[in-house]
């Protein structure tokens, strides 16, 4: 990176160096020969008007030219800013013999040489003339200039440019030095440190303070690591969780199974359905699993369409009506507007009975209440589920929706879930582009709700 900084600095400066010296010359050239043209062409306008000699004067010496007009007419004759000494009758007869061949009637002359003083070098002179008539008369313009030649002012530029080169080039090393010190050295540093990012060892680096970016990315990498380590953690505590899950459910099933076979009068309905609902335990713990890899791997395809809100809510409700009724748990459904809104049907199924299961679960009380339902806010329509349960700790709550992440950390037979269903939830709600979120106060209740909009 110094390398290329210098390599920049060093090519800018000698170009810029060429074409200062090389084309500098030229340039002045054309740009003082299109200006001893253009005075020509603006005088020969102004010849005939009254009293332009002022103006003669001014547009000369603004533009550092000698200027003459010539006419057989006393009238038409002006001098401007000087004289063009030197050039006699002969000569100018002979300018306006030339300039009269030509097709405008105009012509530089660039084969002058004019000498000011007998111990001056004669310098090169362009004349522009340009003959036209003024009232029948023959008029002609004449504008001089001399070109002083530059090559003492291109050798001042050239050693000039010499010092501002060396100090340019000091200042570059200097800039690289401080560049390579303050942040290329700290890259370095963090880009070896953040190796181990991958198996959670980052440790950060000593990164000077006053820079604060690499302060910034210093601690957004210490927190990356900080989160690979608690998914870690997690992930082992969900292997945990998920094998002693999956152990408990088939050791009943197994067990019942032989109890059935070996004890034939223990063949009734009751046994029969504790292996059912094992074995339905089990397959909810493996959809959850499989979903889970799947959203990892593949972007969520949701399948939308129309549907009524709450004839979905009317279903959710009924799913668990004869389940609550039984267990005397007060499930109550309310309803809003009837509207119809556009969603994946099945997904969000999935994500209410989610959260109808936690209320089912997350609930010790004796007087259980359950409200699934939908309530105008602004200009959306909230969805939620609510319950008299045992409520989130404040310093919980932001973390619920983390994959794995479970408020009970021991791990308790009744407590079906994986810590998987609200990050399930969330992955959903996130691809719907819905507003999501909890309420909830410890002991008392949590509502668990998303908001959608009517079409
Ligand atoms: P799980 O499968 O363990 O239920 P979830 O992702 O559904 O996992 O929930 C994560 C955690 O959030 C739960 O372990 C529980 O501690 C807390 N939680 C979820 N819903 C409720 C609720 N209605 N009341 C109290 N706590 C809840």
């Amino acid at each position: 990176m110094v390398l290329i900084l210098l390599i920049f600095v060093i090519g800018s400066l000698g170009l810029v160096y060429f074409f200062q010296t090389t084309f500098l010359d030229d340039f002045y050239k054309t740009n003082k020969i299109k200006s001893i043209e253009n005075v020509g062409r603006d005088v020969a306008s102004l010849v005939g008007e009254d009293d332009i000699d002022e103006t003669i004067e001014h547009v000369a010496m603004s533009n550092e030219v000698c200027v003459r007009v010539v006419s057989n007419n006393e009238k038409y004759n002006y001098t401007g800013a000087c004289t063009l000494r030197g050039l006699d009758n002969m000569t100018i007869n002979m300018i306006a013999n030339e300039v009269m061949n030509t097709e405008d009637n105009e012509k530089l002359f660039d084969d002058f040489h004019y000498q000011r003083r007998h111990d001056e070098q004669p310098e090169d002179v362009y004349i522009f003339a340009k003959l036209f008539e003024v009232n029948r008369e023959n008029v002609m313009v004449l504008v001089s200039s001399g070109i002083t030649p530059l090559n003492a002012t291109i050798s001042t530029i050239k050693s000039q440019y010499l010092i501002i080169a060396a100090v340019v080039v000091a200042m570059t090393v200097v800039l690289a030095l401080i560049l390579s010190r303050f942040i290329i050295k700290p890259i370095k540093q963090i880009n070896n440190e953040s190796k181990n990012l991958s198996k959670g060892a980052y440790e950060g680096t000593n990164v000077s303070p006053s820079c604060e970016e690499f302060v910034q990315l210093n601690s957004t990498l210490m927190n990356a690591n900080e989160d690979i380590l608690k998914a870690e953690k997690a992930k082992k505590e969900l292997l945990g969780n998920v094998s002693h899950d999956l152990r408990t459910p088939l050791t009943m099933i197994v067990g019942y199974g032989e109890m059935i076979r070996d004890l034939p009068e223990e063949n009734n309905e009751e046994n029969i359905n504790v292996i059912i609902d094992e074995a339905k335990r089990l397959s909810t713990l493996v959809d959850d699993l499989i979903d889970i890899s799947k959203m990892d791997s593949v972007a969520i395809e949701l399948n939308r369409e129309v549907i009524s809100l709450n004839e979905l809510l009317k279903s959710v409700y009924h799913q668990y009506e004869l389940f609550c009724r039984n267990q005397n748990i007060d499930l109550k459904l309310q309803l809003s507007d009837d509207i119809d809104v556009e969603l994946d049907e099945k997904r969000i199924k999935q994500i209410l009975y989610n959260f109808v299961n936690n209320a089912l679960n997350y609930n010790n009380k004796q007087d259980k209440k359950i409200v699934i339902g939908c309530e105008k806010k602004d200009d959306v329509y909230r969805v939620f589920v609510y319950d008299n349960g045992e409520g989130i700790d404040d310093s919980d709550i932001d973390n619920i929706w983390d994959r794995y992440y479970k408020v009970d950390k021991e791990h308790r037979r009744h407590r079906i879930g994986s810590g998987i269903g609200l990050s399930l939830a969330r992955q959903l709600l996130m691809a719907h582009g819905l507003n999501y979120g909890v309420e909830s106060k410890k002991d008392e209740y949590s509502k668990f709700y998303f908001d959608v909009k009517a079409i």
